[in-house]
């Protein structure tokens, strides 16, 4: 075995047993407290929300564990198994076509893999407690109608790095860099308009009387938008959400209707408040900035890796060739940021105290609580996550730190 193999058989393996201990953690943390609420929240949801709450993480987390171990499996037997090498022999073509078609072939085996996953998440998870609202139909629509999207936006992308890589120079990736970087912002640019009315209807805000409340807030603020929309979220499922979308002056405010229905106006306008202090405290343009600075980094990496024949046979992978190297790329490099996740998502829960914050300022600390619990309530989520899987996985606070903070925000 190559000293190559080895190490990624070495991440590959500590990535794996991470997985698994932290999804088990968190279901025995979750069991371990499913039998009383947390007296922070004790006025405020009952013990039969908070047993849905448990029982609903708790099966999602089994879930969890078992994609872990497919993906793993399926990582393994793509590379050292030599699905790999067989796809690069059997799909005919030259060139260009050639090394797309393998790419593409690739992708197509892990998406299918992942379809029973999520037929089951939505049709017996979800089912079982109430929020999936998806018909078989409809499921395998969206899966139809999201392949035609990736293809049509990928493929382009996919030509431009082959043909990059393949004509370009030594520095090929900094030119690839280039291009991801410009289509990145392009396609925020142009999703809320293009992109997501496939999925969803958008339609304007019709609420006069809170229309109004929430452009003065805008205003207030300084925020300028395209407008207010509502989408049809209870379409898939009851579970509620409030975001911004866009970008530059291309920005929408876009609610849910499963978040109107369950809130009151100050509770509405607090969430805003909170989504409105992403914005203005950088947080979206230094998500951007730090997307493109990891890719330069991925992309250098790729340079160089791609130049060792020890990339491509430690992987299961005997010619080396462009495409291989972007493919085995793009495969492995997800267990070297494994561990980059807890700073990931430090990071991420910092920001949301700072959008707290601003929503406390600008709207009020007690409503955006009281918004918080009715969500932390309706979407069963746990109270009472692990700490140490919340620190991996978590891009918010778990709920009790999130409310502990916003009530001494409320106080001063
Ligand atoms: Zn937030």
């Amino acid at each position: 075995m190559s000293a190559f193999t080895s190490l990624f058989l070495g991440f590959f393996l500590v990535t794996l047993l991470m997985q698994q201990w932290l999804g088990r953690r968190q279901i025995a943390h979750v069991l371990a407290h499913r039998g009383r609420v947390p007296s922070a929240f004790a006025g405020n949801i009952t013990l039969e929300a908070h047993q849905k709450a448990a029982d609903y993480s708790i099966a999602k987390s089994r879930l969890g564990l078992a994609e872990s171990a497919v993906h793993g499996v399926l990582l393994l037997m793509l590379t050292l198994g030599g699905i790999l090498q067989w796809l690069d022999s059997t799909v005919p073509g030259t060139s260009l076509l050639h090394g797309a078609g393998v790419i593409i072939a690739a992708f197509a085996i892990s998406s299918l893999i992942d379809i029973p996953l999520d037929y089951y998440k939505a049709f017996t998870i979800d089912e079982r407690f109430g929020f999936n609202k998806m018909t078989p139909a409809m499921f395998f629509q969206d899966i139809l109608k999201h392949a035609l999207v990736a293809l049509a936006m990928g493929v382009p992308l996919l030509f431009s790095a082959l043909w990059l890589m393949q004509s370009s120079g030594a520095y090929w990736w900094l030119w690839l860099w280039c291009v991801w970087a410009g289509f990145n912002l392009l396609v925020l640019a142009f999703y809320p308009t293009f992109i997501a009315p496939l999925f969803n209807k958008f339609s304007p805000l019709s609420d006069n009387v809170l229309k109004a409340r929430i452009e003065a807030l805008l205003a207030k603020c300084g925020f300028k938008s395209q407008g207010l929309f509502v989408m049809d979220g209870s379409r898939r499922s009851s579970h509620g959400n409030a975001y911004f979308t866009g970008f530059g002056a291309n920005k929408r405010v876009v609610f849910f209707d499963t978040l109107l229905e369950r809130l009151d106006g100050n509770e509405i306008e607090a969430v805003l408040a909170h989504e409105l202090g992403h914005f203005k405290r950088r947080h979206v343009i230094k998500r951007i900035i730090m997307m493109f600075a990891i890719s330069f980094a991925g992309l250098a990496l790729l340079g160089w890796l791609k130049q060792g024949t020890w990339f491509y046979t430690g992987l299961g992978v005997t010619n080396p060739s462009d495409h291989m190297a972007l493919l085995l790329f793009l495969l492995v490099s997800p267990l070297l940021t494994f561990v980059l996740r807890p700073l990931m998502a430090a990071y991420s829960r910092s920001n949301e105290f700072e959008a707290d914050e601003y929503a406390a300022q600008h709207s009020s600390a007690r409503h955006l609580v009281e918004a918080l619990v009715k969500l932390y309530r309706d979407n069963a989520s746990t109270l009472t996550p692990d700490p140490i899987h919340s620190a991996f996985y978590d891009s918010h606070p778990p709920a009790s730190i999130r409310v502990a903070h916003l009530e001494k925000l409320a106080a001063v």
